[in-house]
């Protein structure tokens, strides 16, 4: 049996793709292809990250109306003017 548990991988999700895109870590069409990149950025630690890009997609970059007003990553975002904030 495979272990995926403690695995230094980055799964793409829907939110994961979103974030990812939004903050200019990836312009891939896929989410193999942003995995790559995200893989390639990050290198390690990547199950935490992917917890993380999950966890901030889902409450905060939500895909319709995010919360941009009170991001963290606000200053590194590239898509904050169409949301207009
Ligand atoms: S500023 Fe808005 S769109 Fe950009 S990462 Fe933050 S929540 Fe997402």
């Amino acid at each position: 049996m495979i272990e995926y548990a403690n695995a230094n991988l980055m799964a793409v999700d829907t939110h994961v793709f979103r974030v990812a895109h939004r903050l200019g870590l990836s312009s891939a069409k896929t989410a193999i292809k942003t995995e790559e990149d995200l893989t390639k950025l990050f290198k390690d630690d990547l199950a935490t990250l992917h917890q993380a890009m999950v966890l901030f997609g889902r409450y905060t970059c939500k895909a319709i109306h995010p919360l941009c007003e009170n991001c963290f990553l606000k200053p590194y975002c590239k898509t904050t003017q169409s949301f207009k904030v």
